[in-house]
């Protein structure tokens, strides 16, 4: 699609010609669109915990569980567990606009990726015995020329998704390993995996393998997105390989420092 903007060119009051100039709008175009899209998708995903919350303060400012006391309780945790949702949702979706938009600049500063992965494990390990999942790091030390707190985000993320869709008793694994001039952090597990044709997908906001059985587990679908914005902020690239049923394995990469 283009839009133009004519001119006409007169001589002694007569026009002679014109001057037209052709703007290719496309780029314009899909970024609007992106964004409409963006904000409707953003709007549904807020309505959803809104609209239990809602209900469940309805039941009971309505005097309908009067003198249920269970039912009563029940109601004011969905109202406080969706209240919790919704902080999360826009907390996320806040991070992600603003990283996307430059107006975080990470803080980058020569750091040791040992210390940044043990840091994450440490962090990790409540949830992980919680959910009976040995965690095992391998850390490898080098220097990055990195934002310290952006990147144990990025491992807290992908550590925490490693064991919400793993069974327990089984194994997730944090390495890395230097190639090139680059690090390759793995968080490896050995969970329920991810099919083909979502490998790419699930970096989008707000893609889910399987949406219901996701938010159950409290999942907003912008961790992934999230990681992604942080990694290409450090010129790394970020990425998943993973068989159905026998586990996945994300990897990512970040500039290693020569200082
Ligand atoms: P959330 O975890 O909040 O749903 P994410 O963006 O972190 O959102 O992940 C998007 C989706 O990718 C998840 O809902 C899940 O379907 C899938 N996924 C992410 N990590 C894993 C993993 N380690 N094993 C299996 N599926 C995963």
């Amino acid at each position: 699609p283009v839009e133009y903007v004519s001119t006409p060119i007169r001589e002694q009051g007569k026009i002679v010609g014109a001057v037209v100039i052709f703007k290719d709008i496309t780029e314009r175009q899909i970024v609007e669109r992106m964004k409409n899209e963006f904000v409707s998708v953003v709007s549904h995903e807020l309505r959803t915990p809104l609209t239990s919350i809602r209900s469940a303060l309805g039941l009971l400012t309505h005097g309908s569980l009067k003198n249920q006391p269970a039912k009563s309780q029940r109601m004011l945790e969905i109202a406080f567990d969706n209240t919790n949702r919704l902080v999360r949702l826009i907390n996320d979706i806040l991070d992600i606009e603003r990283i996307n938009s430059g107006k975080v600049t990470m803080e980058k500063q020569n750091c040791n990726a040992a210390e940044l992965m043990t840091q994450a494990v440490d962090e990790m390990q409540a949830m992980a015995e919680k959910a009976e999942i040995n965690l095992i790091l391998a850390p490898v030390e080098t220097h990055l020329w990195a934002d310290p707190d952006r990147i144990i985000q990025t491992l807290t993320n992908l550590l925490s998704n490693a064991i919400k869709f793993s069974q327990p008793r089984s194994t997730v694994y944090l390495s890395a390993k230097l190639q090139d001039s680059q690090i390759i952090f793995q968080v490896i597990d050995q969970g329920r995996g991810i099919p083909e044709d979502k490998l790419e997908t699930i970096f989008g906001r707000f893609q889910q393998v399987d949406a219901s059985n996701s938010r159950n587990q409290g999942g907003t679908g912008l961790g992934l997105a999230i990681c992604r914005s942080i990694v290409q902020q450090h010129g790394g690239r970020i990425w998943v390989e993973s068989n159905l049923g026998d586990g996945s394995t994300f990897y990512f990469t970040l500039p290693v420092s020569n200082q």
